[in-house]
């Protein structure tokens, strides 16, 4: 085989020279089947990255024979980073890409020989939820009992045991055909003869929309790859070597992905011989196999994760070898001790050696606090501590936690400690609505059969085309087995319309088909397109003369988004609109987080599942109690504990040189305050590891001395609770001269930021046990210091992140601090500042509907008259009050009710 030109030859000295002797073997080793698992933090994506860079220099395969498996597109990008230093430009044109966008390239180009047109819409979990509510109302079934997330829930485990439709339906409702309408269910309540119905009239509507779901990208390779042997042939051919980093998360459709791609099942493998000089996987036989993972890092059960994958990997691939490596390289021993204690509570797992030359470092830091906001406040300000005394940078630093929800106190802290942070997750840019709106446009031009997306912007903005128009269009869609697009362009042959429907709808296909057209000629130019959609649809100008604050903000979005797009144009040679859709598709929460090496000057808050595979110098793991973490759901089942464990062992081994571990014992929970217990692993790690700076909390304490009737005695009751009394606090020979380290707490923070300075209350407060932790304290300091001045703050800012560059008035940006700034961190809500309505005349009013005006007058209405709602349908006035332009009209709309309208803002018309 010969060696590519662009690849920079490496000696076998540079790839392994650094690495201990089990990481070089696994680099180097030859064979079919290669399983390298070990723990946490002990080089496996390093040794995965430098076999990669091995395969191409010292086994002379060609880049485009490597297929390499990463867990998020971050984690791709970063792998590609480092291939690129190892070996050249050529790594960014290899395929290193997430199992999804992976499975997105195959499809593209080999799609079409199982029904799937190019240009196919890729539908996330919103667009799905909307499809299945659609469906679960046609066949009359009650959303609320049957939510479409439920029913989509089940569908996803089917799609990740790779369990068809036709085989479920089969089984449970064989006398359902997809299509058929008006079906009725067997007995109410049969939940997988509902499952099964729904499923396969899903996928039948999927098919319709050319459209696939996040689980399909998977599923739908794997149907290509075993139905088309020539596809299958192209692959086998074409990847000679298969790499999968974190396998432990795999799922059933990922494993059985793996095998037909490598052709391990493959008819020709069974008397393949490994080509070249016999050393290497050659041209014939099944590609060589690596896998890389850690089941004690497997968290992704939720999702279809089997753990089984990686456990039974010898079984599964014949001649599989499994290397172990032992030595962890990030984190101290006191970290691993931790880690090690918390996970050896598991059950049914074998045991792992892992040691780290790094010595003994820092104890574990402890904290538990009265309430959330205290637990915050305490985080942020030992954060202020660490980077004022220290000199830690912030983006040195990550606190993590179980759940999003978590973040919000949090977050209020450092705003009001002024520390820069950046939140990864939440609602995700490209989940806002005002985005998905843009979106739905986008998509339904590029790919017309997609009904979803086009159900969607048929009102938005509000175009007087309510239930009624749509109902319309559906029924000459089905009429013609076509789709919502078509009967769109074929309006004018529908037959008794309400004038104004007809109206309206015909300006809808008008739009709609000069869009079409523009995207057809400026195809290259997304960002043309977007501007132009934003511009025709009156998407822009909806938002621009609305007075609501938020939408100033939403208007940012939007503009983010084309800049997005011309970003998109300009690092992509062969850049498509149905390109731009598939990047904003694909995107997680992890795709947030800065390049690495980057210095965000940022503290970064993530949920425990985004921070698999990262590492740290300082982790804060926060929310440390029952309910919280282990979440409440595990509480009483063994296998959602253990899954819970090893997101333990995630944390602690994010770690590098210092490790927080917090608590409150007062936790919001459905807006009521609930008690909290410490949280089991806390019990698990030996305490000798840990220096509690605070125990136990004001609350508990007092309740404890209460109980035992000693409650200002000195807190000798309390030591006893706790077998090493004499350890938190480290150097205090007593709890309150512990904490009264407040005096040191005091001054640093006072430093730092204004608004702390309540360090100094713990101490005073702690000996009389008084509930002078009053969360009033807290953040009162009020530091005056503006949140997201110049740090921009969310990622999407001026982080340079993928939605960052591009527009100056970037999201995020501008905001100044206020009492009230943190309302303004989340979700859509970020900033408010006002921007001027574009100048092009009348629209550029405010109006409020109440403004609004449709010209009908009361005294044309008489009671017994025949009215058409938009969306109630067909009426009769039953009683009309002349109260000039608040006159109201009651109409009796049959089956959906009588209705007391507005006469001037109802959408009516009257026959
Ligand atoms: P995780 O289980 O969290 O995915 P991992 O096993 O993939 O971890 P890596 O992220 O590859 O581990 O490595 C952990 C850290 O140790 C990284 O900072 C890496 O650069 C470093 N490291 C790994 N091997 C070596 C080595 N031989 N010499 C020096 N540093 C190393
Ligand atoms: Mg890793």
């Amino acid at each position: 085989m010969q060696q590519d030109p662009d690849v920079i030859a490496r000696t076998a000295e540079e790839l392994v020279g650094d690495l201990n002797p089990q990481q070089g073997e696994a680099v180097q080793y030859q064979g079919p089947a290669l399983l390298i698992g070990a723990g946490a933090g002990s080089g496996k994506t390093r040794v995965l990255t430098r076999r990669i860079a091995w395969i191409l220099s010292q086994f002379g395969a060609w880049p485009s024979q490597i297929l390499a498996i990463t867990f998020t597109n971050k984690a791709a990008a970063e792998m590609r980073e480092r291939l690129a230093t190892l070996i050249g430009p050529v790594a960014q044109r290899m395929w290193v890409s997430t199992f999804h966008s992976a499975c997105v390239r195959i499809l593209r180009r080999d799609g079409q020989s199982i029904g799937l047109k190019s240009g196919f819409s890729i539908y996330d979990s919103a667009d799905s939820e909307r499809l299945i509510k659609i469906i679960a109302t046609e066949f009359n079934l009650d959303v609320k009992r049957y939510t479409p997330r439920s029913i989509l829930g089940k569908i996803s485990d089917l799609k990740n045991n790779l369990t068809g439709w036709q085989e479920y339906l089969a089984a449970h409702a064989p006398d359902f055909t997809p299509g058929q309408r008006g079906y009725q269910f067997g007995h109410a309540g049969d939940l997988e003869a509902i499952h099964a119905v729904l499923y396969a009239e899903y996928e039948h509507r999927l098919g319709l929309a050319n459209a696939v779901d996040f689980d399909d990208l998977i599923g739908r390779t794997v149907e290509l790859l075993r139905k088309d042997p020539q596809v299958a042939d192209y692959y086998h051919h074409r990847f000679r070597y298969i790499l999968v980093d974190e396998y432990q998360d795999t799922n059933h459709a990922q494993y059985v992905l793996v095998r037909e791609l490598a052709g391990v099942d493959a008819r020709e493998s069974a008397d393949a011989t490994p080509g070249g000089n016999g050393r290497f996987a050659g041209k014939t036989g099944p590609a060589w196999i690596t896998v890389v993972g850690d089941s004690d890092q497997s968290i992704y059960a939720f999702r279809g994760a089997d753990i089984r994958n990686i456990q039974d990997f010898e079984q599964d691939f014949p001649n599989a070898k499994t290397i172990m490596l032992e030595q962890n390289y990030r984190s101290t021993q006191t970290i691993l001790d931790a880690a090690n204690a918390v996970i050896t509570n598991n059950e049914g797992r074998k045991p792992k050696k892992l040691w780290t030359a790094m010595g003994k470092g820092e104890p574990i830091v402890g904290y538990a606090a009265d309430n959330a906001q205290q637990e915050a406040a305490w985080v942020a300000g030992e954060i202020a501590r660490l980077h004022a005394e220290e000199g830690i940078a912030y983006s040195d630093m990550a606190i993590m936690y179980r759940a999003n929800a978590q973040s919000r106190s949090l977050e209020e802290a450092l705003i009001n400690g002024g520390e820069p942070y950046q939140l990864v997750g939440g609602t995700k840019f490209y989940e806002r609505r005002e985005v998905k709106d843009a979106l739905a446009y986008l998509q339904a031009l590029v790919n017309p059969d997609d009904d979803v997306n086009l159900r969607r912007i048929l009102n938005v903005p509000k175009r007087g085309l309510g239930d009624r128009a749509e109902g319309i269009l559906l029924n000459y869609a089905r009429e013609h087995g076509a789709s919502f697009f078509y009967a769109l362009m074929h309006v004018d042959e529908i037959q008794d319309m309400p004038t104004r429907t007809a109206n309206q709808l015909r300006a809808f296909r008008d739009l709609m088909a000069s869009l079409s057209q523009f995207t057809r000629a400026h195809d290259a130019k997304p960002s043309e397109v977007v501007a132009e959609v934003l511009d025709k649809s009156g998407l822009r100008a909806d938002l621009e003369k609305s007075v609501d604050p938020q939408d100033a903000s939403r208007l940012e979005n939007l503009s983010q988004l084309q800049s997005t797009a011309a970003e998109f144009e300009q690092k992509t040679p062969d850049a498509t609109l149905a390109g731009f859709l598939e990047t904003t598709a694909l995107v997680a929460d992890s795709d947030q987080l800065p390049d690495e090496g980057e210095d965000s000057g940022k503290v970064t808050l993530m949920t425990l599942h985004t921070a698999k595979g990262l590492e740290y110098p300082v982790v804060f793991l926060t929310g440390m109690e029952q309910g919280t973490f282990p979440h409440s759901r595990a509480m009483e089942d063994i296998s959602e504990l253990s899954e819970e464990r090893r997101l333990a062992y995630v944390g602690i081994t994010r770690a590098k040189r210092r490790l927080y571990v917090t608590r409150a014992a007062v936790r919001s929970q459905w807006g009521q305050a609930s008690d909290m217990m410490p949280s089991q692993f806390l019990d698990e790690i030996p305490d000798e590891l840990v220096d509690w700076k605070r125990r136990e909390a004001g609350v508990e304490r007092m309740r404890g001395a209460w109980g035992r009737d000693e409650f200002d005695d000195d807190f000798g009751g309390w030591d006893d609770d706790f077998s090493s009394g004499t350890t938190f606090g480290g150097s205090g020979s007593s709890y309150g001269s512990s904490y009264g380290s407040g005096s040191r707490y005091g001054s640093s923070y006072g430093s730092g930021s204004s608004s702390y300075g309540s360090g100094s209350r713990y101490g005073g407060s702690s000996r009389s046990g008084s509930g002078s932790y009053g969360g009033s304290s807290y953040g009162s300091g009020s530091s005056g210091r503006s949140y997201g001045s110049g740090s921009g703050s969310r990622s999407y800012g001026s982080s340079g992140s993928r939605y960052g560059s591009g527009s100056g008035s970037s999201y995020g940006s501008g905001r100044s601090g206020s009492g009230s700034s943190h309302g303004g961190t989340r979700g859509g809500k970020v900033t408010t500042r006002r921007v001027a309505p574009k100048s092009g005349g009348s629209s550029a009013q405010p109006v409020s509907s109440l403004d609004k005006d449709n010209q009908l007058n009361i005294a044309d209405f008489s009671i017994g008259d025949k009215v058409t709602h938009d969306k109630f349908g067909l009426g009769t006035v039953v009683d009309l009050q002349d109260k000039g332009r608040n006159s109201v009209i009651t109409v009796d709309f049959g089956s959906a009710g009588t209705k007391r309208l507005m006469l001037r803002v109802a959408p009516i018309e009257k026959l």
